[in-house]
């Protein structure tokens, strides 16, 4: 079966804003088009792609033609831009074609497989939505009436048909149609209806980019979450550096750096969720330029190689796991020195802590253990 996708690319529409078509503004970086175009293009049953384009656009067009990819220039309708993409098929063998309009740039390649396998029983195939919302008639901007549902349908594209039937229903037919499924019908096809899909929505006011882009970025989002642990012996000392703060202590902890085990544990936690290594891997403890190191260095450098790799930090959290010193006076301001280290808000930093209970060697005061984790987001 070969099968060709026309997409509709050819109208002047403005009222989405903007000052070029709306099938040429951007959206998530792309053109509109560029959306569709990929959603074809990702479907091995798709042979072929037709772009029927205004003449004024083919100079933009051209990167996106090539291979299985090229343009006709459209009519003065939509109906004749149809009709001029259907005759450019001729004597290229398609037995099915699925006409789109690049105004639903969210079309999936899922919906398309669907109506695909729907050709093969009907000669005519189409996606479309059941309305469930009430339906009023209004006079003015007071409801005048309501209008029954039942049987009511939002038609969607692509719309799909055997080649040969679709190019003589259009050849045959004289007026503007609101889709091709009305030509189809007025040439006495009946066409399938296949289940849309609410994404693949139509383009057409200003917000409906701003719901295409939210739908677009939850697509691509990625969360990543990562762990990190660390222990620190205690040795002879006045003070030690916890989670970025200095508390005075009557002993010290022991380490190549500032020993600020629960910076450590934050450090690991944040390589960990973009598999990027460990903090030792990093800062060598047999590498003397980090003897004595605040550990700031570590955690900063942790931040921006996830910064560097797409991610941004969502959330951090830390738990200290000690008999002493007291970590509750203190959280306050170990979760403001973290938070403005990895440049994030107070509310996404929590510092805690906990006693072993006596327990092992955090209980028999030999040392102060931590635990971290870090959620990322793909930015
Ligand atoms: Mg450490």
């Amino acid at each position: 079966m070969t099968i060709a996708a026309i997409i509709v690319a050819a109208g002047r529409g403005v009222r989405a804003g903007g000052e070029v078509p709306k099938q040429w503004q951007m959206l998530a970086g792309e053109p509109v088009l560029t959306h569709s175009v990929r959603a074809f293009a990702k479907v091995a049953a798709v042979d072929q792609i037709v772009l029927v384009l205004h003449g004024d656009d083919m100079g933009r067009a051209v990167k996106m033609l090539g291979g299985q990819i090229t343009a006709v220039t459209g009519g003065a309708t939509r109906a004749q831009s149809v009709r001029a993409a259907l005759e450019a098929l001729a004597g290229r063998g398609v037995r099915h074609v699925m006409i789109h309009d690049a105004a639903r740039p969210l079309v999936s390649p899922g919906l398309i497989g669907r109506l695909i396998a729907a050709l093969e029983n009907a000669d005519a195939a189409a996606p479309a939505l059941p309305l469930t919302d009430a339906l009023w008639r209004a006079d003015g901007t007071l409801v005048a009436g309501t209008m029954p549902r039942d049987g009511l349908w939002r038609a969607q594209t692509p719309q799909c048909f055997a080649y040969d039937a679709i190019l003589a229903a259009h050849r045959a037919y004289d007026g503007l149609p609101a889709d091709d499924v009305e030509v189809a019908r007025a040439a006495g096809l009946s066409v399938q209806i296949v289940a849309g899909e609410e994404r693949n929505l139509k383009l057409t006011f200003p917000a409906d980019f701003e719901r295409a882009e939210t739908i677009l970025r939850s697509d691509g989002m990625d969360i990543r979450t990562g762990t990190g642990f660390d222990v620190h012996r205690f040795r002879a000392g006045d003070h030690l550096w916890l989670c970025g703060v200095k508390l005075p202590f009557d002993r010290g902890l022991e380490g190549h750096s500032d020993a600020d085990v629960g910076m450590h544990a934050l450090t690991d936690a944040i390589y960990g969720a973009v598999a990027g290594g460990d903090i030792g891997q990093h800062f060598p403890p047999t590498e003397l330029r980090w003897k004595g190191a605040a550990s700031h260095i570590f955690l900063r450098h942790a931040a921006e190689l996830a910064a560097e790799m797409g991610y941004r930090i969502s959330n951090a959290d830390v738990t200290l796991i000690c008999e002493k010193p007291r970590i509750g006076p203190h959280s306050a301001a170990m979760r403001a020195a973290l938070a403005d280290i990895i440049g994030l808000d107070l509310t996404r930093v929590s510092v805690k802590a906990t006693t072993s209970e006596r327990l092992g060697f955090t209980g028999r005061e030999e040392g102060i253990a931590a635990m971290a984790s870090a959620t990322l987001v793909s930015a």
